[in-house]
């Protein structure tokens, strides 16, 4: 037997998808009765949301899962959710004795029975379901911010890119029921939120296991843009393949949905394509962006790429560079490759060394800091709309533009929570500054 925790302490590592599943989480145990708490040594009860997809990312966890074992006081219960739960599993508790239980991606409704088994039976409990069920109760979630919310619209990924944990730690897709997102975004709208962001590995692919209920992604947009309140309209992430003219259409006339895609390339060059299973061609990707910037003119776009997949050479890499120079995007992520556990890429050799693979992501990411400040200075003295969100410690107004620019302007704090016109007159590292018009 252990003692009810009477607080707990959370922490997330990683994407918009364990943010919410924390939202989800912090719900069901303040529901539960217990406090949420923001220094570790005063919870009762400590939750590590983990993430798997980067080596450090994994290796920063397990650093601190290890020095709390030495700290942990007798009464505090530990546990591991997550992406880094699935991929692990028993080898968190071989490894990290003091932990009390693990719980997968797949299991967040489970959490409060998980608990009650570890504190009836006082021993480690394992969950790591490989599929997902549909009995996940999100309205439950507990947001912080209270202007814009994230929205689980699908879990899973069926696409199997060979470097890539996740169709391994959050199983296949399942698209949410329309009726039920629905249902939230109207609650989001009447508790005032302005902004969602609809969330899934690869949202394009929204309804294509649900054929009888004929809502695809566009649908939904259509039946979301409907909910008076909501100024705003986002998603992430868009896999290449799946995006569509009825998309784009979409994006250009649905006034709520942004004009800002997240369209990750990954590589520039078609045989590191090939070998990342991404199922496009560099010639297909541009198509798609040809095709999306015919119908949406002002359309942004982001991108991630990872630099020194195995065998990629450097002239591999130039075909990278080569897409950014064809492609100015807005947003870019540049990783380093680290192979992780239980994906092909793994048997590969890691054969591009540390030091290449380093100099690769300095040039890409200067190439890139070059371009966002020309992208910056090209919308001086242009009137953009933005979504004031906070005021800063200064006092200034901070928002974001629809193709996500932060901006700082200077008002009244009235204004925050409303849609202004701001008229950038300069801007420095990562901000816009500006005037509202
Ligand atoms: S599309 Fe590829 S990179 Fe994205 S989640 Fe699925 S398998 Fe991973």
């Amino acid at each position: 037997m252990k003692e009810e925790p009477k607080s707990f302490f959370i922490r997330t590592y990683g994407c918009q998808m364990n943010e919410l599943d924390t939202e989800i989480m912090v719900g069901q145990l303040m529901q539960r009765g217990l406090k949420r708490v923001h220094e570790e040594e005063l919870a009762d009860l400590l939750i590590y949301n983990t993430c798997s997809i980067r080596d450090l990312a994994e290796r920063k966890v397990m650093g601190k899962l290890g020095l709390l074992g030495k700290s942990k006081n007798k009464k505090q219960l530990i546990g591991v959710t997550g992406c880094m739960a699935v991929a692990k599993k028993e080898a968190i508790f071989k490894k990290l004795p003091h932990v009390d239980f693990v719980l997968g991606t797949n299991n967040i409704a489970d959490l409060n029975e998980v608990l009650n088994d570890v504190i009836h039976t006082g021993k480690q409990t394992l969950r790591t379901d490989s599929a997902f069920e549909e009995n996940l109760d999100y309205l439950i979630a507990e947001r912080e911010d209270n202007l814009k919310a994230h929205v689980s619209i699908i879990r899973g990924c069926d696409k199997f890119c060979t470097y890539c944990v996740v169709p391994y730690t959050r199983g296949k897709e399942v698209s949410r029921p329309a009726v039920d997102i629905e249902t939230e975004v109207r609650m989001l709208a009447d508790k005032g939120y302005k902004e969602i962001t609809l969330l899934g590995q690869n949202v394009n692919s929204y309804g294509k296991d649900k054929r009888e209920s004929a809502t695809l992604f566009h649908d939904l947009l259509y039946k979301l843009d409907k909910i008076e309140g909501i100024e705003r309209i986002r998603f992430l992430t868009s896999h290449p393949v799946d995006i569509t003219k009825e998309l784009m259409f979409a994006i250009r006339d649905l006034p709520s949905v942004c004009e800002f895609v997240h369209f990750p390339i990954q590589a520039g060059s078609n045989r590191i394509l090939k070998k990342m299973h991404r199922i496009y061609t560099r010639e297909e990707y541009f198509e798609k962006v040809a095709m999306l910037k015919e119908i949406v003119p002002n359309a942004s776009l982001g991108t991630d790429i990872i630099v020194g997949f195995p065998t990629e050479t450097e002239e591999d890499f130039q075909e990278t560079l080569d897409v950014f120079k064809k492609i100015p995007y807005s947003i870019a992520f540049v990783y380093t490759f680290s192979a992780r556990q239980g994906t092909p890429a793994l048997r590969w050799k890691d054969d591009v060394p540390e030091a290449v693979k380093e100099d690769r992501h300095q040039r890409l990411t200067a190439l890139h800091t070059e371009q966002s400040i020309q992208e910056r200075a090209s919308l001086l003295g242009k009137p953009l709309e933005v979504l004031i969100e906070k005021c800063t410690e200064t006092g200034q107004l901070k928002g974001r533009t629809r193709c996500w620019k932060k901006v700082v302007t200077e008002g009244p704090a009235s204004l925050i929570g409303t849609l202004v016109h701001v008229t950038p007159h300069s801007f420095n590292h990562q901000t816009l500054i500006g005037t509202i018009v």
